[in-house]
């Protein structure tokens, strides 16, 4: 692994490149980013970086965002179409039509897309989201009654929280997350009573009932090293196990094991190596769909977290 080291870092200097990756990457990709968060801070972070180009580890939609709000870059995902493995599944749950037939039922609602969307998807939407900032967003809105798309789960979470508006809620989920189960939950609570529970919104409601934290992969690397804890269950995809440990190496985790996005894991050495080196394949969008998609997404970075 010290050669594809070696070779990221002089291919970042040489093709002027940035390299953002998802917490929910796999250890060698995060172990060569520049920058390492949840959808949120990445989508910030490629709104204000100096290179010219930036190589994206996630799935599609990721780095559609990046595009979108930093147009004049080059934005390279290590795996695009024809190869449509690296797509999130959540956000091919909810399409143009579907979207644009149940604002037609709902005139007066405003729509709020979680960012795990197409950019076509955004680029009908009012304002998206993220897990760090769905409350908030939902909640800044004089709006009551508010369509809120694709995670139900999180739509709930939301809930919780907002009870002054009606949520149309759209019935996608995320597979990985709803892996993690209540009676999981539960078994590992038994097995090592002091830990503290930290899940994510998309998982299901029943799992959040159980956690004593709920936020983002964000939120809960920050709760981890606050926590005067020493054991913690982590409700959320493997990939952020191996941060949580590398950054609290004296700290343990526990976790589901099927809690994998095989989507995520589609960015590998090999693939990531290549882009640095060709810079592509190029993230391309009609630049009609990155005007319209900008306008909610500026909006969710600018209200923040
Ligand atoms: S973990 Fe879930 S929401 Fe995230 S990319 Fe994978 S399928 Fe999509």
């Amino acid at each position: 692994m010290e050669d594809f080291e070696d070779r990221v870092t002089g291919l970042k200097e040489q093709n002027d490149v940035v390299l953002l990756a998802h917490n929910y990457q796999r250890p060698e990709v995060q172990d060569v980013a520049d920058f390492l968060g949840d959808s949120f801070d990445l989508a910030k972070r490629a709104s204000k970086v100096s290179q010219q180009n930036i190589v994206f580890c996630g799935v599609d939609f990721m780095a559609e965002s990046a595009k979108i709000l930093s147009p004049g870059k080059r934005v390279v995902h290590p795996i695009s179409p024809p190869n449509l493995v690296a797509k999130c599944p959540m956000a091919g749950m909810v399409d143009v039509e579907g979207l644009e037939s149940l604002k037609r039922e709902h005139p007066d609602a405003v729509v709020v897309s979680y960012v795990n969307t197409t950019a076509d998807v955004k680029a009908i939407s009012d304002v998206c989201c993220t897990s760090a900032n769905a409350v908030k967003i939902v909640s800044s809105l004089p709006e009551e009654k508010v369509i809120f798309v694709p995670d139900t789960n999180l739509g709930l979470y939301v809930k919780r929280f907002v009870t002054d508006k009606e949520l149309i809620l759209w019935p996608g989920y995320c597979r990985t997350h709803v892996w993690i189960t209540a009676e999981e939950i539960e078994k590992l609570k038994a097995q090592h009573p002091d830990a503290e529970v930290i899940v994510h919104p998309e998982c299901t409601p029943d799992v959040i009932d159980l956690a004593d934290t709920v936020g983002s992969t964000q939120g809960m690397v920050n709760r981890v090293k606050e926590s005067d804890g020493r054991e913690f269950i982590i409700g959320t995809e493997k990939g952020l196990v191996y941060r949580l440990k590398k950054e609290n190496p004296d700290k343990e985790f526990y976790y589901a094991e099927r809690a994998v996005c095989p989507n995520m894991k589609e960015i590998t050495p090999k693939n990531v190596l290549r882009s640095m080196e060709t810079l592509g394949p190029e993230v391309v969008l009609d630049e009609d769909i990155i005007e319209r998609a900008r306008m909610p997404l500026e909006k969710m970075v600018a209200i923040g977290r």
